[in-house]
């Protein structure tokens, strides 16, 4: 018999401290993707989607995937972004499913509700009722809920921060659906939670805690009725109840024993929450440097941690920038650099052209300096469309909008419209700009950036500008979540 799975994937990571919202149109300039253009657009990369099909294919699942759809990380979700998104699951799940499966990120945020997957699962429910096996794949910076974990059998998350296994992940979590639609396991998740927003040693699973506790947990997972053990670092810029990091334990039972497994390991998220994996640089730290590096060793990779776009900062931070030009740095470049205006107005002149403008920091001068006055030349303008070569973007297509290339005193600046972060060597090749000749790579990513930039590096530093994503948390008016909170009071 072959098994009927509805499938869907609705994404979002939303930073409540950012001021603009996710409307459908952010989807759109992501990826709104109807059934099988998802699946020839992501259906052979690393996407849960392929993960999904590859199981499927196995099991000869008949797979009816209704939508792709996945925003940069933003501001709160708009309803009407949200029920037109659902709206697309919810029609199509009223029909006689052997299970479902749902990748969704797990930090969603909208303007009507704090736990955007809680209430996708709960509107779900309300028409395949309580029964039906829903598997879910999340990204580690979930803020899993206790209505998520209540309202799917399975919950399972990416390992790796940079996120390289989420088409692994995907076939984790399909191999259990089968087992549960097939009657072999009956599965649940239990959450264990830690009231952090830091999240779990910056999520870093390339060194750190971490790595004990992804072998522990695959260690767990070979004991009978326990199938998936997830450690989910969390998404700190979120004013919810249910910020931070969790354990999902998906098992058989509500059982001493696998409670003792999850409050392991997530008590040893809080007794090591001390240890910082980074040392975050000022910027001008960081500029000096920048300034005396050697370009024989290697490219300096300089990351913004603080204005990374993937974490829903605006991307327009210009305080590294302006440190770079006080130290005269040359042989740069720095991106990206989000300013839909600048970008437009510099694809009106022609490569070669001497212009003069005000760039970036017009969104919050507060985090991360205001605009720069700068004269520059042009070096590339058209279309940001980019397809990746790396190990999480290889084969997958992002568009920056409108983009260009200005020079400015020894710094190529990557000037773009829609705000993505820097994880992908083609997200500047495809400028002409070569990162693994310059002296100097200035970009905007907290560490998924490491994937594809450390195989060139000859070092690696990490600045926190003082942009949205700043860890100085004190400077965010957090209100919804509990308190005492490490490290705002603990
Ligand atoms: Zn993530």
């Amino acid at each position: 018999m072959s098994f009927k799975v509805l499938s869907a994937e609705i994404s979002h990571e939303t930073n409540t401290f950012n001021i603009h919202p996710t409307t459908l149109r952010c989807f759109q300039d992501r990826y709104l993707l109807k059934g099988d253009q998802a699946i020839a657009a992501r259906g052979d990369q690393n996407t849960e989607l392929a993960g999904l099909l590859d199981v499927g294919h196995d099991y000869g699942w008949l797979v009816n995937h209704v939508i792709s759809a996945a925003a940069g990380p933003g501001g709160k979700v708009t309803r009407e972004a949200f029920d037109t998104l659902v709206g697309s699951l919810l029609s199509a799940a009223d029909k006689d499913w052997d299970g479902i499966f749902l990748m969704l990120h797990g930090a969603m945020v909208t303007d009507f509700c704090e736990d955007g997957e809680g209430e996708i699962l709960r509107q779900l429910r309300t028409i395949v009722g309580p029964d039906l096996p829903i598997a879910v794949t999340l990204d580690p910076h979930a803020n899993a809920t206790t209505n998520m974990c209540d309202l799917a059998q399975i919950l399972v998350s990416f390992t790796t921060y940079p996120h390289i296994d989420i088409r692994a992940t995907g076939r984790r979590a399909a191999e259990l659906l089968q087992r549960t639609m097939s009657g072999d396991i009956q599965p649940r998740t239990l959450r264990f939670h830690q009231p952090m927003l830091e999240e779990a040693n910056g999520g870093r699973t390339d060194l750190g805690p971490m790595i004990e506790r992804h072998a522990l947990a695959r260690a767990y997972e070979t004991r009978k009725g326990v199938y998936a053990i997830s450690i989910n670092g969390a998404f700190p810029c979120a004013d919810i109840a249910e910020v931070g990091p969790t354990v999902l334990v998906t098992c058989d039972g509500d059982t001493a024993e696998h409670r003792a497994i999850g409050s392991t390991l997530s008590k040893d998220i809080w007794a090591r929450r001390h240890e910082v994996l980074n040392t975050y640089m000022t910027s001008a730290e960081a500029a000096q440097i920048a300034r005396d590096w050697s370009t024989s060793a290697g490219p300096l990779i300089v990351a913004d941690y603080a204005d990374n776009p993937g974490a829903g900062a605006y991307g327009d931070a210009t305080g590294l920038l302006s440190a770079l030009f006080a130290t005269k740095v040359r042989d740069a470049c720095f991106g990206p650099l989000i300013d839909p205006a600048a970008a437009a107005y510099l694809n009106t002149h022609p490569v070669g052209a001497k212009v003069t403008l005000s760039l970036g920091g017009k969104t919050a001068p507060a985090f991360g300096g205001g605009p720069l006055e700068l004269t520059g030349t042009v070096k590339w303008t058209g279309d940001g469309r980019v397809v990746g070569s790396g190990p999480i973007l290889g084969g997958l297509e992002r568009s920056f909008g409108p983009t260009a290339v200005l020079h400015v005193a020894g710094i190529d600046i990557l000037v773009v419209t829609i705000a993505h972060q820097m994880l992908d060597l083609k997200q500047f090749e495809t400028f002409g700009i070569d990162p693994a000749r310059k002296s100097v790579v200035a970009l905007k990513s907290m560490q998924h950036f490491r994937a594809a930039f450390a195989p060139i590096a000859g070092r690696i530093i990490v600045c926190d500008s003082g942009a949205l994503c700043t860890l100085n948390y004190g400077a965010l008016n957090y209100q919804n979540v509990p308190r005492p909170m490490f490290p705002l009071d603990i």
